[in-house]
């Protein structure tokens, strides 16, 4: 199949740029490069199957694919509060974009949604009949209600248009290829001890994330695309929870680091805990995360060794 990736340049997109060529499809890769990079999908230059377009998702685009995998977004908070009005623009108007192509050219059209639908949730865990506890004016409302909106925005296609829609809403996803300064927790982590500098936990570190590794993100990825039984919206990510101070603690083993763990600190409207109930997945996609964190984190730090 010919198939379109926004934000194919990105942590995620790469991995899913990878996954898709060696199933053997053929791949337009959309990306602006606001935080992804050329160097993710550097591997891919020459293959005739991976064309790259630098392209701003909130400007229309027209190509004639079967498929369309919409990530293009800045995940990572920092990123997203840099410019919020741009983040809100950059989740509406680009699924505007991306279900008014698929509308126009029959394309199956895949988003990327996020767990962050639930906010600070009130309901442990979280499946996805949970309506959600979010802040509309808070400092992540940008990146929250603007994936909401989009959700929205998939479902009233579909149910008015008729677009073949999946909505995944994704955990906590971690591996090689995250951005080194993206501010997220694990490779902030992991960057701050093989530096040998303080490893910052927000607040009392108490607060919990379950965290997924990316390879068993992707085979999620491919496995609700490519089936017929549900369009989501659909958990992914691993039940594993752990809190941040324990996160931290395992970082360290892993690394031998002799850094210190300080405190820093908590963001606004940092959620306080978060898991996935991922029920609906393991029955419609048979689908459930295979790698343990340690294993997943060994690759991650391997990684940010080649980076530092
Ligand atoms: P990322 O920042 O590495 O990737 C996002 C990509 O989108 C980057 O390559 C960036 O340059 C591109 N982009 C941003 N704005 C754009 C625009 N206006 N036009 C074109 N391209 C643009 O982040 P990621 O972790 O790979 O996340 C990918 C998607 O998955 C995002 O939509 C994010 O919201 C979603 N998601 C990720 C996680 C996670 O844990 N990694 C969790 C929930 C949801
Ligand atoms: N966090 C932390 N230290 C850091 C970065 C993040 O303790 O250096 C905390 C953050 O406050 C949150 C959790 O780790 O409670 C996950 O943060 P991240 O930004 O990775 O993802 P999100 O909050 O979007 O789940």
């Amino acid at each position: 199949m010919r198939i379109l990736v926004t934000g194919g340049a990105g942590f995620l997109g790469s991995h899913l740029c990878d996954r898709l060529l060696a199933d053997g499809h053929d791949i337009v890769c959309l990306d602006n490069l606001f935080t992804g990079s050329k160097a993710n999908i550097a591997h891919l230059a020459g293959n005739p199957n991976f064309e790259f377009v630098r392209h701003d998702i909130i400007d229309p685009f027209k190509y004639e694919v079967e498929q369309i995998y919409n990530l293009a977004c800045p995940a990572s908070p920092p990123h997203y509060q840099y410019n919020p009005i741009k983040t809100t623009k950059t989740s509406v108007m680009g699924a505007i974009n991306c279900l008014g192509l698929a509308r126009r050219v029959k394309a199956r059209v895949f988003q990327a949604s996020t767990s962050e639908v639930y906010g600070d949730p009130a309901v442990h865990p979280q499946p996805e009949s949970y309506w959600g506890n979010v802040n509309p004016i808070g400092r992540r409302s940008c990146y929250d209600e603007g994936k909401r909106c989009a959700e929205t925005l998939f479902f009233d296609y579909h149910r008015e248009n008729k677009v073949d829609i999946r909505v995944v809403r994704i955990f906590n996803t971690y591996g090689p290829r995250m951005h080194p300064n993206d501010g997220r927790v694990v490779s902030n982590l992991i960057v701050q001890a093989l530096k040998g500098e303080n490893l910052t936990v927000y607040g009392d570190g108490t607060q919990t994330r379950a965290f997924c590794y990316v390879d068993d993100l992707i085979e999620g990825f491919v496995r609700l695309m490519n089936q017929t039984e549900t369009v989501g919206p659909i958990n992914l990510g691993n039940p594993g929870e752990i809190t941040m101070l324990e996160l931290a603690e395992q970082v360290l083993k892993l690394t031998k680091s002799k850094s210190k763990i300080v405190h820093k600190p908590l963001p606004a409207d940092d959620p306080r805990q978060r898991r996935p109930d991922i029920t609906l997945a393991r029955k419609f996609l048979k689908w459930e995360p295979k790698v343990p964190l340690a294993e997943g984190l060994k690759h991650t730090i391997a990684y940010f060794k080649t980076k530092i």
